[in-house]
């Protein structure tokens, strides 16, 4: 028995249904490059191996590593990394990469983050997350959920609300939904390289204050005479402003 340890965010899958209507939306290939992320008690690992010739996961709990170790047998089609996912180099695996994951709520936001960075040679990613968290992913402009991890998901990968799954599909029950997305790599990032950074600070000043105007925001970057020349209603809040604004405000904020 393995007792789920709340500080790594385990609440592992038990509904073989769901399981299977995630494994049918991952629709994995044999010669696939899938790297699931935290595979706990291999819940998602197990079907996935069944349908994989090769199949890399990456696990931070020691305990669950020495369970994982078991599944290596008699196939030998099991890579584990034990590492921790946010600190993890992508490039040290087979690519063209798929990933996968339940992932652990309390880091899911900054490792989609930190997989934003590295999206050379993704070719999808298929993540479990809280019902809300989705949501934000998947909210367009205007949105009560329209904000910072929208706007920076959406420049570089289309979003996909899958699944909806019931807090009953887990053990421990968690206290909030979830949902299967697939995010999808654009073929190019909707922001140019060399204005990563400055899109980013532009995006995150903007939404310092939510309910505040774009104007009172953006004071101490941009004037309100190049909020208008960017064609931008300087009291606009920041959820009515499009990817494409933001994009604008971030070209006029270098002159
Ligand atoms: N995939 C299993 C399932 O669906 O039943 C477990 C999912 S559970 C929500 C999250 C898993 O991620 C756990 O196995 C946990 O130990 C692991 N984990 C937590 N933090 C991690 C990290 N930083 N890097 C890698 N794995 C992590």
């Amino acid at each position: 028995m393995h007792r789920a340890r709340k500080r790594f965010g385990q609440n592992f899958l038990i509904d073989s249904s769901i399981i299977q209507s995630l494994v049918t939306a991952i629709a994995p290939q044999p010669n696939d490059n899938i790297i699931e992320i935290g595979p706990g008690l291999g819940a998602l690992t197990k079907p996935l191996l069944d349908k994989l010739e090769h199949l890399e996961v990456i696990e931070l709990d020691r305990d669950l590593i020495n369970k994982l170790e078991q599944l290596k047998q008699p196939t030998n089609k099991l890579t584990i990394h034990a590492a921790d996912a946010l600190k993890f180099d992508f490039s040290h695996t087979r690519y063209p990469r798929r990933i996968v994951g339940n992932l652990p709520y309390n880091i899911s936001t900054p490792l989609i983050f930190h997989l934003l960075e590295q999206l050379d040679s993704i070719v999808d990613m298929h993540f479990m997350l809280q019902n809300e968290v989705v949501n934000r992913i998947c909210a367009r402009t205007g949105d009560r959920n329209f904000g910072r991890l929208s706007i920076m998901v959406q420049v570089k990968c289309s979003s996909q609300k899958l699944i909806h799954v019931p807090a009953e599909s887990f053990s421990p029950k968690p206290k909030v939904e979830s949902a299967f997305i697939r995010l999808t790599p654009l073929k190019k990032s909707l922001v140019p390289k060399q204005l990563e950074q400055h899109f980013k600070h532009i995006v995150q000043t903007c939404f310092s204050q939510p309910r505040k105007t774009v104007n009172n925001n953006l004071k101490k970057v941009l004037s309100q005479n190049k909020i208008i020349d960017a064609g931008i209603d300087p009291n606009s809040r920041p959820q009515q402003l499009t990817l494409e604004n933001f994009l604008a405000l971030t070209r006029l904020s270098q002159i």
